[in-house]
């Protein structure tokens, strides 16, 4: 047992996620002692990777595969994580929808690749694809990608930033739109159609929500690309958590959070259920969602009545939720479709069921109804690019398709139906890549109630922490008040993903917590890139 002098540290973090452990290390760089507590007994998160007891070296990444850019992050590069062990890989034919008919949309690293597929479908849509490509380029550049790295603006200050030049304007004007608007509105066939709402759908913004116009554009113009860790995802949290040690901070792991302790008007330190004690001279961060932080850390009397009724409120999202279902196998799928275009046996993350705008729109009516959607799935083979993932010559692969947290009302439900769900899913991609029957070693799937119930910051399955609707983006994520990593009581900090820019493994709600605490400590550091309203204002 360490001694009660011990136990006092600069900063105390609360859930071991990512974005904590990036929090952790940027203040320890600083200089401050920070310990960082964590229920489950591994650090990083849904940066999870699991050898299936069943069949020894088969690896599986159970929650966070596709890391989109991720050796770009500037966390990714101050912190040093590829001394620390991390490696990316980022495969050239990085996505493909493949069609009923067995046609192929495909994304590549190359732009003009990508372009040429689209062609194959539509010219106009080629040609349109461009256009907005270049149109979009300066806007991620300058506007998208800093705003997303620093904490930010009021909105009002932010929109009339952003009318003063015409790059904003013109985000701005597609803003207004959903995302279902500007597909519709720019784009023609079918298949591109459905395959650009897809990646509208992978950061589960819900394509007819006016206020999303631009995320298509955006991804359209975006440098970066779906990439994996190599050697499972569970490495980026091993470097992560090496530059923390690095930095001094302390993991404590198999600690549960019980409260918040509060001093007058500040938070001065945690109790964990056990009873332990851990007190915090400067700043306590949460890296877990409003419920938990306010409804179940803070002590009634410590949350004024507006604060819990807006924690309260918080939503999550209703397409995020997803099954995922996990293969061991002795050969790599082969799809029908490559016979006729061999390159496609190297396809990173390949789409299936998707044909037609409809196709999704029914998947989420099945979301609102609590009913098994269509078989809309996508998913890799990681040992293709990665032989590390499985013994030797054999293969691992997965497929996730969204389905609704509430099953026919009740997320109990999962329990009894997850594995006729994942029969479905196999004989789904069976269809497509019929190898998989005579290859096929083992299986097993998890539910949208495996993962809350691993992860329950994840509540009702939601992987990204938070919807983007109910007003729950950038200066009022999670909510109105809390919306720039501070809360009402002093030293008390949110650094998770309910927090802009909201979740997936981004690492920037960790990222710019620490530009916040770092500011409010009065402490600067060569890092730390200048304010928003700066920057935007030279637009
Ligand atoms: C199945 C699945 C697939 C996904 N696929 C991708 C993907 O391919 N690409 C992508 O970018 N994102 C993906 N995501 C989403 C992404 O993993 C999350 O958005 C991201 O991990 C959130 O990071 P975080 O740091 O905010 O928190 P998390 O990674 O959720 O970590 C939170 C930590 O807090 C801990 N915790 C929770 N409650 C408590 C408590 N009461 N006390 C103490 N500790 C607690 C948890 O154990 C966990 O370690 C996926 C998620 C899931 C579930």
């Amino acid at each position: 047992m360490e001694s009660g002098a011990s136990r006092i540290y600069d900063g105390i973090i609360v859930g071991a996620g990512h974005n904590s452990l990036i929090l952790q290390a940027y203040l320890g760089r600083a200089g401050l002692r920070v310990l960082c507590i964590e229920r489950r007994s591994v650090p990083g998160g849904a940066l999870a990777t699991i050898e299936d007891p069943r069949n020894p070296g088969f690896l599986h990444n159970t929650h966070s595969f596709y890391h989109r850019a991720l050796n770009m992050m500037p966390w990714y590069r101050d912190l040093d994580l590829e001394r620390h062990g991390a490696e990316y890989l980022e495969p050239a034919l990085n996505v493909v929808l493949l069609s009923d008919a067995g046609e192929t949309l495909e994304w590549w690293t190359d732009f003009e690749k990508t372009a040429d597929s689209f062609a194959c479908f539509s010219n106009s849509d080629a040609a349109t694809l461009r256009r907005w490509r270049e149109a979009f380029l300066p806007i991620v550049e300058r506007i998208i990608v800093p705003e997303a790295q620093a904490p930010p603006l009021e909105p009002a200050r932010r929109r009339a930033l952003l009318e003063k030049s015409r790059e904003g304007r013109l985000l701005l004007e597609v803003s207004r739109l959903s995302p279902l608007e500007f597909v519709r509105r720019e784009f023609k066939h079918p298949v591109i159609q459905a395959g650009l709402l897809f990646f509208n759908g992978l950061r589960e913004v819900d394509l007819r929500c006016p206020g999303f116009g631009h995320h298509i554009a955006a991804l359209l113009a975006g440098s970066g690309k779906a990439q994996m860790c190599r050697g499972g995802s569970f490495v980026l949290a091993r470097a992560l958590a090496s530059a923390v040690e690095e930095s001094g901070g302390e993991l404590r792991l198999e600690t549960e959070p019980g409260r918040f302790i509060r001093e007058g008007n500040r938070v001065v330190g945690v109790e964990a259920t056990s009873g332990e004690r851990f007190m915090a001279r400067r700043f306590v961060a949460s890296g877990l969602n409003p419920h938990q932080t306010f409804l179940d850390l803070l002590d009634h009397e410590d949350l004024p009545q507006k604060w819990r009724d807006r924690a309260g409120a918080f939503r999550y999202n209703l397409v995020a939720p997803l099954t995922a279902l996990n293969l061991n196998l002795k050969a790599p799928p082969r799809y029908t479709a490559a016979q006729s275009d061999p390159g496609l046996e190297k396809a990173f993350m390949v789409i299936l069921g998707l044909d037609h705008v409809d196709r999704y729109l029914e998947m989420v009516a099945c979301h609102q109804a609590g009913r098994r959607p269509p078989n809309i799935m996508w998913g890799s083979c990681p040992t293709l690019f990665d032989p590390s993932q499985a013994p030797e010559g054999k293969h691992t692969a997965f497929m996730w398709q969204k389905t609704p947290y509430r099953l026919n009302g009740d997320p109990a439900q999962w329990d009894s139906e997850r594995d006729s769900l994942g029969q479905e899913m196999l004989a789904a991609w069976c269809r497509n890549a019929p190898n998989l029957k005579e290859n096929l070693i083992s299986w097993f799937a998890r539910s949208p109630l495996d993962v809350e119930r691993t992860f329950p910051n994840m509540r009702e399955g939601d992987l990204l922490v938070g919807a983007f609707t109910n007003g729950q983006i950038g200066y009022n994520r999670p909510f109105p008040g809390a919306g720039h990593y501070r809360t009402h009581l002093r030293g008390l900090y949110l650094c998770g993903s309910c927090c802009h820019p909201g979740g997936n493994v981004t690492g920037l709600p960790g990222y710019n917590c620490a530009q916040v605490i770092l500011r409010d400590l009065g402490v600067h550091q060569d890092w730390m890139p200048g304010p928003i309203e700066r920057r935007l204002g030279r637009l």
